[in-house]
Formats: C-alpha cells, structure tokens, sequence
C-alpha cells in the first residue's frame, strides 16, 4: 500500500455515502431500488428528483479496498505525522455500518475482500511503521462500548450489564480526554492487534427489537493510539489517537416499538447521535469558526472531543440501504450526513 503524500489540507470533516447492496430478504419482499449514482460524480439521486452531493459516494458495486484506499487511507497518513482521526459509521441498523467497519471480523476471514475497515487499518499501520526506521513506536488498543450513556469495557471479558459501570471520563490539562478504568493494551504486532478486534466483536450488546432481531442499540469505539519517539536520542515524544467508531442505528424509536428498558435506551442513544450531529456540523461551518462547541452534551461526543475538530481529521461513512421500503430512514442519514459537510 503506498501513502499519498497530499493532504495536509486541514479539511476537519470529510463525508462518504455508502450504498450497500439489496439484501436478500429485501429482494425476497419485492423491494425497488429508490436510489441512483452518477458515475464520475460523488452524486447520489433519491427517486428522480433529490440530488445529495458528498466528498465520496460508493454505490452498491463498491468493494471494501475501494472504501479503505480512497477514504481512511488519508487519516493514516495523518496519524503518523501526529494528527488525531475518527471514522464514524452512521445509519439505521442493517445498513452496513457494522460490515463497513469489520465489526464482525474473525481471523478466519483475514485475506478476504469482504474485510472492513479496522482490519485494513491495523495491517496498514504495521506495515506502515516498518518504513520509518527513524523512528521508535508503541502501540496501544482499547475497545469500548456506549450503552445507556454507561462506558462498558469489550476487552475486559467481565463486562456486564447488570453491575454500574466504574469508567469515567477525565479531562488532563497536558493528555486530554482520559478515560479511567478502561483497558488499554499494549501490542506488538498486527495479529496481537486484530486479536483484541475478534475479543471486543464477541463481546457486544445487542438489544433485541421489533424492527431488526440483531439491532444495535450502543455505540463501539476501538481506539487506537501511536506513540513516535524521534530524535537521535528519542526525546521527540508525539502521541497520535485513531478511534474507529461504529454508530448505534439512527433509526427514530417509533418504529422500534420501544417500552420500559428499551425505552431508556432510545432516548440516550439519540442523545448521543443528536449531539455529534450537533458537534460534527459545528465543526464544518466556517461562520462558527471559533464558537461553542457542544461536546459535553453526551459520553460520545465527551470521549471524542480531542479526535474531532482542532488538529484532527474526521471521516462520517454514512451508510444506506437502497431499498425503496427504507427510503424515509435513507433521506433521514443522507440529510444527517449532508449536515455534517
Ligand atoms: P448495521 O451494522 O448497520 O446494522 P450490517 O453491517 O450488519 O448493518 O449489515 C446488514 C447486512 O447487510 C449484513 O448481512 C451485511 O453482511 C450486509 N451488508 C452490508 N453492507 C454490505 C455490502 N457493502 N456488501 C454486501 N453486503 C453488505
Ligand atoms: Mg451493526
């Protein structure tokens, strides 16, 4: 894999919309494709009328290496010259954020095309650090779960629903946003790395709802931080933090049929989507450069504060089905993706 050598261009937010393919219940019930790709351009039409532009468009033919090369190939290029990043998969559920991001790899899939995003990161950054003999290197992973607005560790295999969560969030004055509690691995090799991935991936909470049997209701962030020591005698210290983050679904409760605990899950969850909404499209307009950013709205935005906006470089891999049955939910993220530009 070779790194481009652009982008240095401070774009804070860049948007991909991505298309998966009819799945085959949706073919199974008659769906229709209600969306339509310009080829060339990053354009995508939702009947015959409403055009959406973003910085990249994938239409159902595209491949994981396609996503991979053209989108977050950029941020990696960035975290080795100390930029922060974040990838955040956003859409309703069954819409390809978990497939995007590799949530449910194993390593029985490792050289498969159908690999998602973390995998491709972490074989990337290994051979990527092999390169720069200038420099020495450490790696640390953690991988974390938002349920309830309740930060539960998924490399720690006790993690439990039942018993409140001891992890918390601290703001350090020279570190930045520190989360207290939270396992933070150590590892020395892209297989130790992926490793962590399948443990974390066993590990999470699904909820059960009317809409999607398999519906996910929290969000999962895996978090990677690249320690540079430079210099002849190692003293340069530069600290760059990679969070790859696969959204909770954005659909509205309503059609969940949500009650009692199920409820309580929804109106967090949304907090949490409602505020990076807030956040990212802050971030984005240029007449509210320098204004208030609402951060500490929700754990999410909370723990990403330091990886999104300032020095750092943010990818939303918004996420839709073609399905003309989805459409209401499809014009919702494409409007939320729009937004965030
Ligand atoms: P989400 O995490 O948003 O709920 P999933 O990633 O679980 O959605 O995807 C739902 C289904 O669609 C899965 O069976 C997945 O394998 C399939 N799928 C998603 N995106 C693609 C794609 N680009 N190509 C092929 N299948 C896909
Ligand atoms: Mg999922």
């Amino acid at each position: 894999v070779v790194m481009s050598k652009e982008d240095d261009k401070s774009i804070p937010v860049r948007v991909a919309l991505r298309c998966r393919p009819l799945v085959p219940k949706e073919i199974n019930e008659g769906c229709q494709t209600c969306l339509t790709f310009v080829p060339g351009e990053p354009q995508v039409i939702v009947g015959t009328e409403k055009a959406f532009t973003y910085d990249y468009v994938y239409d159902p033919s595209s491949e994981q290496e396609e996503v991979f090369n053209s989108a977050v190939l950029p941020l990696l290029c960035g975290l080795f010259k100390g930029y922060h990043a974040t990838v955040l998969a956003y859409g309703q559920t069954g819409s390809g954020k978990t497939f995007s991001m590799g949530g449910t790899y194993t390593s029985a899939q490792e050289n498969e095309p159908t690999v998602g995003v973390i995998p491709r990161v972490v074989q990337t950054i290994f051979q990527e650090k092999e390169k720069h003999t200038d420099c020495e290197f450490s790696l640390s992973v953690s991988y974390l779960e938002i349920y309830n607005e309740e930060i539960l560790d998924l490399l720690c295999p006790s993690v439990s629903k039942d018993k409140p969560s001891t992890i918390n969030i601290r703001e350090d004055p020279k570190e930045g946003i520190k989360i207290i509690g939270l396992i933070e691995k150590q590892v020395f090799s892209a297989q130790e790395m992926v490793g962590c991935l399948e443990l974390g991936n066993s590990s999470r909470t699904v909820g059960s709802t009317a809409m999607n049997a398999a519906s996910s209701r929290s969000h999962a962030i895996f978090t990677i931080t690249l320690e540079q020591r430079r210099g002849a005698d190692r003293s340069e210290n530069v600290v760059s933090k990679l969070h790859l983050v696969d959204l909770a679904g954005s659909e509205r409760q309503k059609k969940t049929k949500a009650e009692g605990d199920r409820l309580k899950e929804g109106i967090s969850i949304n907090r949490g989507l409602l505020s990076l909404g807030n956040v990212i499209s802050a971030l984005g307009d240029e007449s509210k450069k320098g204004s208030f950013v609402p951060y500490r709205d929700s754990k999410l935005t909370r723990l990403l504060q330091d990886s999104l906006g300032g020095n750092s470089h943010t990818l939303m891999i918004a996420c839709v089905s073609p399905a003309d049955s989805n459409i209401e939910e499809t014009l919702n993220t494409l409007r939320y993706a729009d937004r965030a530009r």
